[in-house]
């Protein structure tokens, strides 16, 4: 049978609408979500920036799983820059994309050692520099380890952005971040960041999103039509 293709509504986005919808749903959110945080597990910058690495197309829990042996071999840059390569890879193999994730943990150790003074950097130009690091990895660290505001563009960030009609360029993580971070108050940059992620795991899932208990729904223009946005 033809696979059945659902057409999404072309949104069109009022920035002052948007403004004011996250002003409405960021006291709900909070409410229902009083934890949320990133859920990697991480005690500092580096073992923030080798997990966040190693999320990439995994689930936090696995990647957790992984870095409560890793972490306990390798606790200074120094320790991933000198790691066998052959070595580092079977450790992380479970993560998926093993081979690359491998490199970019070492090399970015290398040159965390050789251009930052042995510090996880701590600005976004700095951060892009380091292999296996992109704009989501670096407004993780940004927010997390340094408390440095940052729009995370995590893949429910993109989906409930979309379905809350908060952007137009869902499709575009860079323009989606820049989109958010001009309506949303630089403060809250991060914990929204978590909010969003926390409802999407929890409510508004992909697949099935369960409109009839969102407590935010009386805001969101897909509500109980979700297949649409
Ligand atoms: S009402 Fe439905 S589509 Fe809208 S945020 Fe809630 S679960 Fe998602």
């Amino acid at each position: 049978m033809a696979k059945k293709i659902v057409k999404r509504a072309r949104i069109k986005v009022d920035k002052a609408v948007a403004a004011q919808r996250i002003k409405q749903i960021y006291p709900v959110l909070e409410k229902a979500y009083p934890d949320a945080r990133v859920s990697l597990n991480y005690k500092n910058a580096l073992q923030l920036l080798v997990s966040t690495i190693l999320a990439a197309q995994c689930t936090d829990e696995r990647v957790n799983i992984v870095t409560k042996d890793l972490f306990k071999k390798y606790k200074t840059v120094n320790d991933y820059a000198s790691a066998d390569l052959a070595t580092l890879e079977t450790e992380i193999k479970s993560t998926g994309f093993y081979i690359n994730k491998a490199k970019a943990i070492k090399n970015a150790a290398a040159m965390i050692i050789e251009k930052f003074g042995s510090k996880v950097p701590k600005t976004m130009e700095e951060l892009l520099e380091l292999p296996g690091v992109g704009r989501k990895t670096a407004n993780v660290i940004l927010g997390n380890a340094y408390g440095i505001p940052g729009i995370i563009t995590d893949t429910h960030v993109i989906r409930l952005s979309r379905r809350l009609g908060l952007s137009e360029n869902s499709e575009d993580p860079v323009k989606l971040e820049f989109d958010l971070r001009e309506i949303v108050p630089q403060n809250n940059w991060t914990v929204m960041s978590h909010l969003l992620v926390f409802h999407g795991r929890a409510i508004c899932q992909a697949r099935k999103p369960k409109c009839e208990l969102c407590p935010i729904a009386q805001y969101c223009p897909a509500a109980f039509k979700p297949q649409l946005w």
